[in-house]
């Protein structure tokens, strides 16, 4: 299969999984908070794992370059939180909320969602196992992620056949993001450590500032860490498949 049609549906498929998500909030009001903490961790677990795949996969004889580009993806998620007034946004499962909370909650998982097609892309690119890899962690770590999301618009009483579809909506940047990174860094080498870069730190940052903070306050610090560290291990332990 041509590369990019192959990108192309790696992230097509990472982005529609997430409609799995709903699944645990068929037939209840909302699942329990320890539930959304550790469907937190996990998602955060595998971005961090993420994170390390493509660094380790891609620093080369590139280090300075690659951490020059996490600096620019750390600024550009923070940046960009800011430009949108969503950078203490918190989940609020009570409801009510101020007007436009559910349009930001989208807003922050599809800024989110375009670090993780950067991610593919740039896996994309440096090796074909390693991006397959990576889309299906990114696409695993959809699920819990559009559950927790999901939550928010489950309590404001949306139906689940929407809350699926706003969970693809939401992910949808993955599928361009995912497209033009590999396509640029295929075009120009020379970028791949940035695009390497650029993706580690946005999602080092998203689990440091969004998705940890967090899941604390909703399961405990023990068994966060415990979740959180058994993703990341499961991902980070990939690297063996890719030698
Ligand atoms: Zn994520």
């Amino acid at each position: 299969m041509d590369p990019v049609l192959l990108v192309l549906a790696y992230s097509a498929g990472a982005t529609v999984l997430a409609a799995a998500g709903i699944l645990p909030l068929l037939g209840r009001e909302r699942v329990p908070e320890a539930w959304l903490g550790w469907s937190n961790a996990s998602a955060a677990g595998v971005m961090l794992g993420a994170a390390y795949l493509l660094a380790a996969v891609g620093i080369g004889d590139h280090a300075l370059a690659l951490g020059a580009g996490a600096l620019v993806g750390i600024t550009f998620v923070w940046w960009a939180h800011e430009v949108s007034g969503t950078g203490d946004l918190e989940l609020n499962l009570q409801g009510p909320s101020a007007e436009g909370y559910g349009s930001d909650v989208l807003l922050v998982g599809a800024l989110h969602s375009g670090a993780e097609g950067v991610a593919i892309g740039a896996a994309m690119a440096a090796d074909p196992v390693l991006g397959a890899w990576m889309a299906a962690a990114i696409a695993l770590h959809n699920i819990p992620e559009a559950t927790l999301v999901g939550s928010v618009f489950r309590a404001r009483g949306e139906s689940p056949q929407r809350i699926a579809l706003l969970a693809v909506v939401s992910n949808f940047p993955i599928v361009p993001m995912a497209v033009s990174t590999f396509a640029v860094v295929a075009a120009a080498p020379a970028v791949a450590p940035w695009a390497v870069g650029f993706a580690s730190g946005a999602l080092i940052y998203l689990v440091t500032v969004d998705l940890l903070p967090e899941s604390y306050r909703q399961a405990g610090a023990t068994s966060i860490a415990l979740v959180a560290l058994v993703a990341m291990g499961m991902v980070a332990a990939l690297q063996e498949l890719l030698q």
